[in-house]
């Protein structure tokens, strides 16, 4: 660490200073301290992500990556009733979406024509859905896009799609990569705690689901990122034990390619709406940035990767993460559709050209990436194609923020 990032650990407190010169020490950070960094006053905040950006600089240097991917959610129709959710429709409801195979084709192909190596793919779980509907989107998309890589399917899906199928994990998600499933996202974790996901879930998907899921998931090939929704009925006891279960998954498959921290955005969403006393309407800042150091120490020599979902923080908050740890500003994603119905209002694409406009920004060199984080192009001395935003944007400019008030460019702190 430099002498000036030295000097910002004799900043905080001596628990924290404690915890952090052991992990430098290069001891691994037990649950029990990740909850005491997790409860650390504001003034140890600066040594934190120093530690935090550190580790970040010796395991991903000065890249910063980012993945060319369209968003496609073919249904918003699902009566799984999850309590956070504002994104699920009933049929009759309006604005209930099902979108037939050729129609999802054609938005693939239509991404894959402006520089898409990946498409994600998730929806509701539909009540009339069959158990065979994933497998046929995997063969249609691959059967018109051999080399498109598919990233789709949450645990909560697959957990659907299999008991649809009266198939185990294993036999449903063989067939699902048989069939051209290259990744997963680990979404619909939120918390992997009973107790609270019975609040947010009513335990539909429980935590020994999830991880059976992602295990089988693992087992069979298929790598999966990993996620935690929070800010809402948690704390930093329930932050550090999830993400040293994802830790520990991780020792025991190899499996996950990334860790993304997801913030709960409460507006529209029941389960602040309708318990505005008892539910927090989304982490604060102080948490944001806690939650994308602490993860990056907590998982330090085993997922390599801290990504920052820019459509839940904005490009400008998300880009200051990158001083915290984030190595990864996620996907292009060209249509996102669930955090906007939640409420999010940070637009729906940042394009490559923004990407690295971005990255730029703190002094940081910008990589396109592929979904397994091989590296396609680091845009040093070249800019990327420049393709115009897929949806019209009506006035709004996620990188707004750079015209009003240039952020320094800070080297990073190895
Ligand atoms: S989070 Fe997913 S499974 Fe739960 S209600 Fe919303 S769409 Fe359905």
């Amino acid at each position: 660490m430099t002498h000036r990032a030295m000097r910002t650990l004799l900043t905080a407190s001596t628990a924290t200073q404690d915890i952090l010169n052991r992990c430098l020490a290069g001891n691994e950070v037990s649950e029990k301290d990740g909850i005491i960094l997790f409860s650390a006053p504001e003034s140890d905040m600066p040594a934190i992500a120093s530690v935090a950006d550190y580790l970040r600089s010796k395991t991903n240097g000065d890249a910063v990556s980012f993945v060319v991917t369209r968003n496609i959610n073919f249904t918003n129709i699902c009566y799984m009733g999850c309590k956070f959710c504002n994104f699920a429709k009933r049929i009759e409801d309006v604005g209930a979406q099902w979108l037939d195979i050729d129609k999802l084709v054609e938005r693939a192909v239509e991404a894959w024509d402006r520089g898409a190596t990946e498409v994600c793919i998730q929806g509701g779980l539909h009540p009339k859905m069959k158990g065979t509907e994933y497998r046929n989107i995997l063969l249609a998309l691959k059967a018109r896009l051999p080399d498109l890589h598919i990233h789709a399917f949450s645990p909560f899906e697959i957990w659907y799609g299999a008991k649809k199928s009266k198939l185990s994990y294993e036999a449903f998600l063989s067939d699902l990569k048989n069939c051209g499933l290259d990744s997963m996202p680990g979404t619909a974790a939120e918390i992997l705690d009973t107790e609270i996901r019975k609040q947010l879930t009513k335990n539909k998907l429980s935590t020994e689901q999830w991880v059976e899921i992602i295990t089988t998931a693992h087992k069979v090939g298929i790598p999966t990122t990993c996620t935690i929704m929070y800010g809402h009925i948690d704390g930093p006891k329930d932050w550090a034990g999830h993400i040293c279960k994802l830790r520990d998954i991780q020792k025991q498959t190899g499996g996950f390619t990334e860790f993304v921290p997801l913030s709960f955005v409460h507006t529209d969403s029941p389960l602040y709406t309708e318990n505005p006393e008892t539910v927090r309407p989304g982490p604060t800042a102080l948490e944001v940035e806690k939650m994308h150091a602490i993860s990056r120490i907590l998982l330090h020599r085993w997922i390599d990767n801290i990504q920052v979902s820019w459509t839940k923080l904005g490009a400008e908050f998300a880009t200051e993460m990158l001083q915290s740890g984030v190595n990864d500003l996620g996907g292009t994603l060209m249509n996102e559709s669930i955090s906007r119905a939640s409420g999010a209002l940070n637009g729906q694409e940042i394009t490559a050209t923004e990407m690295v406009e971005m990255i730029r920004t703190v002094g940081r060199t910008p990589v396109q990436r592929n979904t397994l984080y091989q590296v396609l192009e680091t845009y040093l001395h070249k800019e990327p194609t420049d393709y115009a935003p897929l949806v019209d944007r009506k006035g709004q400019n996620p990188l707004d923020y750079l015209a009003q008030e240039p952020m320094a460019i800070e080297q990073a702190g190895a």
